[in-house]
């Protein structure tokens, strides 16, 4: 029941426009539908996407969405050509009304610059008979890049809720490896902000951590915590909720907590973008034609990448499938298959560290719309999840569920395979969570009418070590070594920013337990 007090309140239909001033009418009139989000858990508030995006999370523990999702379709007739940028400024147009034009194209400039190494950001290319789009492209490498290279940007547009002019923003994300770095890089020295990452000790690969203990900025802390992944996102998120703490944050040091988890508003829509990208780039090389169907296979953790495509069907892009490619930790796997999501399970340390997950959150997201925006039902659902671990959902929302979403998982041996058996046939390297969705891509019949894209979600010089072990190449050295290894062997070259690594000074060792996150925060709230 959240209350928030910058800007008028904002009509929700277009019967109440006569209401607002001109400027503000002009711009409605032009969008005719204004969004508004409110928690996946409770329908009272009615917040702008910029107050979505700065909040985070939503008090009651839910996620942001919008009941407005779909009913304006994005326009798929002329998208073949059309460069990123353009696509995601009317992607983005539509999922983030409130944003003026002029706002969205400055933070799509600057997000979808130089800092990528393909002009088309998110390329589409040739695999055998199937394709894959590359995601990794980006300064850090890994797919989140997408996104977090834009989430700082859509931050620096929101305005403080309580008038606080001296208020910053502290970001606290927990990482499974990739999302870490990839949000330092994007919220490194930006003004206004302060960031705080946490990954599981001794669960990244020796690059991944490179690349969060060296980050450069002022306003940057990275720690490491005893425990796994989901440990540390729970801790995340009960920090999130601990209001004692928000209140002495308030008033000690004028600092808000924000998540640059894919739980963000923020962090979520920017990957719808990706997949117009992909079906114009089809469109372009002539594979499809204007309301052709594709099919995405998507390796899976939060579920963030996934439910992206999700958002990208709801807005009328022609998705026949979107598949979800698990790794050991088949969670989703379970859950598509019989109705039950369960936790509580052993969880698994694996070579795709970024999918090693048991809570997928932004699986609750498509519940919401799945359930036909039911939000007691998701209420009563992440209520059994909190206290009994799991959680069942009707058949017949199952059954819907299922008409779009198809699934499998990789075992760790699966995957080594995988990435021998795409650079045989394709010559094409993969890294392990390509691997998961590569290997579910060949279990899955091929309807020869309908192209199928794997989403490919991280460089292999991410992960140079097990990559090298899978193609039968030296793998003794550190993982520099096996970089230099790989590039000679397949031809390719490793990205300059992960080479580089080597010779980066290391400027973080914190350690601490997980219930020392929380003074953490707080110390690096003094120091913002
Ligand atoms: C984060 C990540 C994933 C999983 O994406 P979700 O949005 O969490 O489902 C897959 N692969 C890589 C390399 C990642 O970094």
């Amino acid at each position: 029941m959240r209350k928030m007090d910058n800007g008028p309140a904002l009509p929700t239909a277009v019967g109440k426009l006569t209401a607002v001033e001109p400027q503000r009418q002009r711009f409605l009139t032009v969008r005719i539908i204004v969004t508004t989000f409110h928690s996946t858990r409770s329908t009272t508030d009615s917040l702008t996407s910029k107050q979505a995006i700065r909040l985070g999370l939503a008090d009651d523990g839910g996620l942001f969405v919008s009941d407005q999702l779909g009913e304006t379709k994005v326009s798929i007739d002329d998208l073949a050509g059309m460069s990123y940028q353009a696509i995601a400024q009317r992607v983005l147009g539509a999922l983030l009304p409130d944003f003026t034009e002029e706002e969205l194209a400055q933070c799509i400039a600057e997000a979808y610059g130089e800092q990528w190494a393909d002009e088309k950001i998110t390329p589409v290319k040739p695999l055998g008979d199937d394709y894959v789009m590359e995601l990794f492209n980006g300064p850090t490498s890994a797919f989140k890049d997408v996104a977090l290279q834009i989430l700082p940007r859509f931050m620096a547009r929101t305005a403080p809720a309580d008038g606080d002019d001296n208020e910053k923003i502290m970001i606290v994300t927990a990482t499974s490896g990739d999302t870490g770095k990839a949000a330092l890089a994007g919220f490194a020295d930006a003004a206004g902000t302060g960031i705080t990452v946490f990954y599981p000790e001794g669960k990244v690969s020796q690059v991944q951590e490179l690349q969060m203990t060296t980050q450069a900025g002022s306003n940057v802390n990275v720690c490491a915590v005893k425990g796994n992944f989901d440990d540390a996102q729970s801790a995340v998120k009960r920090i999130f909720g601990d209001k004692k703490l928000a209140a002495r944050l308030a008033k000690d040091s004028h600092v808000v907590l924000s998540s640059a988890n894919s739980i963000n508003v923020g962090r979520l829509v920017p990957q719808v973008v990706y997949y117009f990208s992909a079906y114009a780039q089809l469109l372009e090389q002539q594979v499809i034609n204007v309301g052709d169907e594709v099919e995405f296979v998507v390796p899976t953790g939060n579920f963030g990448d996934i439910l992206a495509g999700y958002y990208a069907k709801l807005l009328g892009l022609p998705v026949k499938h979107l598949v979800v490619a698990s790794d050991k930790n088949n969670v989703l796997f379970d859950f598509l298959t019989t109705g039950t999501y369960n936790r509580q399970r052993p969880f698994f340390q694996t070579i795709s560290p970024s999918m090693d997950i048991l809570v997928s959150s932004n699986l609750e997201r498509m519940l919401y719309y799945m359930s036909d925006k039911d939000a007691r039902l998701i209420s009563m659902l992440m209520n059994d999840l909190k206290q009994w671990g799991a959680y069942e959902i009707p058949s017949g929302m199952l059954a819907k569920i299922r008409q779009i979403f198809g699934t499998g998982w990789a075992d760790e041996n699966q995957v080594r395979e995988m990435i021998a058996d795409c650079w045989n046939k394709n010559h094409y390297v993969i890294d392990p969570h390509t691997a998961c969705g590569y290997f579910v891509m060949q279990q899955m019949p091929r309807d020869p009418l309908t192209p199928r894209v794997l989403l490919a979600t991280a460089s292999p010089y991410k992960f140079p070590r097990v990559v090298n072990e899978s193609l039968g190449l030296d793998a003794t050295g550190t993982d520099f070594a096996c970089m230099d290894v790989l590039a000679e062997a397949t031809g390719t070259t490793a990205p300059a920013a992960l080479r580089g690594l080597e010779n980066a000074d290391v400027r973080f060792d914190n350690v601490v337990e997980v219930d020392g996150m929380e003074d953490f925060v707080e110390h690096a709230a003094k120091t913002l």
